[in-house]
């Protein structure tokens, strides 16, 4: 019946549309179950199955598609599919026979092909007959091989899909586990992959992000606010820079000014013609920050110090005039102002001192058990003077304070600092407070002022190296931005923690903490 030309013509009818099926869908499946399915009614069999090489466990054929065999009863094939084809001739009638036997199925006759890609074999193809009718012939061998070829680009192409999807996959979950945003565009500029590390720093949510301009979404801009990305874009430049680095501040959409550098390999086509790129953004405002905080470093500190040394010189220069003569009060007023500036001079080098002696490795303390009000009223002593007149000290230690375990040189350094703040930050006078209370095993102090205040969004950072609020009296009043960010470490060396409560306008108080005297708690 093979010979018959409507048969022929079907037999190609179905070759054509396994092709197309296997052109239209890289579902491997699907083509498989077309192929066995066509081959069973065109060899007249009963039933059939394709079993193709496992590649992860080791070329084990497994059952992938099959005709007239319930899922169920797959694994009663299992004989049929250890037996290699070089031993089918020979063993396969009655390994047939006895899987017929399990599964209770007729099945007399066999026809088993490999499926063969690039001279290697991913598979098998089986065709059962129930009856024992003619046997096989060489067309039906022909036939089955078309099938099995066909099948077999159906493995090949999928494996081939099956592969580049689980290196997309792979690159997919490098560039989202990236610690630097990561972001693809595509040749309209237009975004198509969107890290998570680029969702945080810029504010935008993947899917909104996705399928809009770059340049809207990051918008890098130059110091004088202009969006690189739109007027000046690195990939756009001409002649064509390799790699391009663009250095800028973004706004996120959550309004956070940031710091960015973003790098960029692009991909071409012939000409030169933009294909896309992949842009690599790193959060560099923390060292834009470290850069500019040494910039002031070296303004404010060369302005602190030249300040008393220009005072020590003037006074000086005057005194020593020989043309000149002076009182005995001018004389000691000239001296005092020298010998105050001095100290003023010594204070600032050991304040630049203990800076590097922090940031290289911390502080060191020489501790012991006493009373925080004593200390108080020590700096409240040093003090007194010109300025005293405008202010009110007062400390409020209850009687019973236990003593606190700490270094008494260092913490009069903070306690001073703190004072010294409250009297340079309360330009009307006032009244400055210093207490403490015992909470547990620590102790809380704090200095309080009834000064300019602090604005909220300022409050955690002048506790930062060299940070000075920018406001009328940062002009007017002498300082480095150094005090509270060495009274932080100084307190968080001993263990506490320093923080400040404050109101703009209301004054502040400074509060920290520090472990009680050991007496106190063995006691
Ligand atoms: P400096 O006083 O040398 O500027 P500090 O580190 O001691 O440096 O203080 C940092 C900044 O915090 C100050 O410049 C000031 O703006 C602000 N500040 C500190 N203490 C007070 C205070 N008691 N009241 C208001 N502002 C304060």
């Amino acid at each position: 019946m093979l010979e018959q030309p409507d048969h022929r013509l079907r037999q190609r009818e179905y070759l054509l549309q396994i092709s197309r099926a296997i052109t239209a869908q890289l579902d491997l499946s699907s083509v498989l179950n077309l192929v066995i399915g066509y081959a069973v009614e065109m060899l007249a069999g009963t039933s059939g199955l394709i079993a193709i090489a496992d590649e992860e466990s080791n070329d084990v054929l497994r059952i992938r598609a099959s005709a007239q065999l319930p899922r169920e009863i797959w694994p009663a094939f299992a004989p049929l599919l250890d037996l290699p084809m070089s031993d089918l001739p020979r063993r396969g009638v009655s390994v047939l026979r006895d899987v017929a036997a399990d599964t209770g199925l007729s099945l007399r006759q066999m026809i088993a092909l490999p499926l063969t890609v690039r001279q290697s074999s991913v598979g098998v193809i089986y065709v059962f007959r129930a009856a024992l009718n003619v046997d096989f012939s060489a067309d039906d061998r022909q036939l089955l091989q078309d099938f099995a070829d066909q099948a077999a680009i159906a493995v090949s192409n999928a494996r081939l899909y099956q592969g580049v999807l689980r290196e997309k996959q792979r690159l997919d979950a490098m560039i989202e586990q990236s610690a630097d945003g990561a972001m693809i565009i595509d040749s309209r500029w237009r975004i198509t992959t969107f890290n998570h590390t680029m969702e945080l720093l810029t504010g935008w949510s993947r899917e909104e992000a996705i399928g809009r301009p770059c340049a809207e979404v990051l918008g890098i801009h130059t110091g004088q606010g202009v969006n690189i990305c739109l007027t000046d874009c690195p990939l756009q430049r001409r002649p064509i820079i390799e790699n391009p680095v663009v250095d800028g501040r973004i706004t996120s959409r959550d309004g956070r000014e940031i710091y960015v550098q973003s790098r960029y390999a692009a991909q071409r086509g012939p000409g030169g013609t933009f294909l896309g790129a992949i842009a690599n953004v790193r959060d560099i405002t923390a060292q834009r920050r470290e850069a500019e905080l040494q910039n002031t470093f070296i303004s404010v500190i060369s302005h602190e110090l030249k300040t008393p040394v220009s005072i020590i010189k003037g006074y000086a220069g005057t005194l020593a005039r020989e043309d000149a003569t002076f009182s005995p009060e001018a004389l000691r007023e000239g001296l005092t102002v020298i010998e105050e500036e001095a100290d003023r001079l010594a204070r600032q080098i050991q304040d630049l001192l203990d800076v590097s002696r922090v940031a290289a490795g911390g502080v060191r303390l020489d501790r012991s058990d006493f009373a925080l009000a004593s200390l108080a009223a020590d700096v409240v002593r040093s003090f007194a003077g010109p300025t005293a007149g405008t202010f009110e000290f007062e400390l409020r230690f209850p009687d019973d304070m236990p003593p606190v375990h700490g270094d008494y040189e260092r913490l009069r350094q903070v306690v001073s600092n703190l004072v010294s703040n409250a009297v340079k930050y309360s330009p009307e006078g006032g009244s400055i407070r210093i207490g403490a209370r015992a909470e547990g095993d620590m102790a809380i102090a704090y200095v309080a002022d009834q000064g300019i205040g602090i604005a909220t969004e300022e409050q955690d950072q002048i506790f930062q190296r060299f940070y000075r609020v920018d406001n009328r009296l940062r002009r007017e009043t002498q300082g480095s931005g150094l005090g509270l960010y060495l009274a932080r470490a100084i307190i968080e060396a001993h263990g506490g923690k320093i923080w400040v409560e404050s109101q703009l306008g209301r004054g502040s108080r400074f509060l920290f903490t520090l472990p009680l005297g050991r007496r106190q708690l063995t006691d």
